[in-house]
């Protein structure tokens, strides 16, 4: 299977790492939104945010936390996107599960402006009823 971001894991590709410990690496993304854009992934090959386990996220969200307070302090960003794409529809062209954290500027060169659709009548129950009878182990 060819993965880059498992090349980096095993050294076999070189990265910028900021962090790592025994489940999970970050390291600077190669083409930023802006300078200090960060990735953290797990060590073990997972495609993304549906097939990762839980256990393996909590350690992935951890680090990405501590990460993102190391950026805040040393870039001193305006603000910080912490986002996962998820399928090549949404963006995702690596296929290793990973958060971006990315520095933010009021003027900066990201744009992110969707446009915003409205529920017609009472459709926004109906969305919220399929939904909701999807989720097997709670309810909101
Ligand atoms: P995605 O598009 O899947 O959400 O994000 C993948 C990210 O990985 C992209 O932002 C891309 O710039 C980054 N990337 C791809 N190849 C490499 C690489 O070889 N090294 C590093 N450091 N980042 C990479
Ligand atoms: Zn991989």
């Amino acid at each position: 299977m060819d993965c880059i971001f498992c090349d980096i894991i095993e050294k076999k590709s070189k990265a910028e790492v900021l962090f790592e410990n025994k489940s999970v690496i970050s390291f600077l993304d190669i083409r930023p939104v802006n300078y200090g854009h960060a990735l953290v992934i797990p060590k073990n090959h997972y495609i993304d945010f549906l097939s990762i386990p839980l256990i393996e996220l909590n350690n992935i969200i951890e680090v990405t936390q501590k990460i993102s307070y190391a950026i805040n302090k040393s870039i001193n960003p305006d603000g910080l996107n912490v986002i996962t794409n998820n399928g090549q529809a949404a963006g995702q062209s690596v296929f290793h599960f990973h958060f971006h954290i990315i520095p933010r500027f009021y003027k900066d060169s990201f744009t992110f402006k969707p446009v915003l659709k409205n529920y017609e009548r009472d459709s926004i129950t109906e969305f919220a009823e399929i939904i909701r009878s999807e989720i097997k182990l709670e309810r909101v």
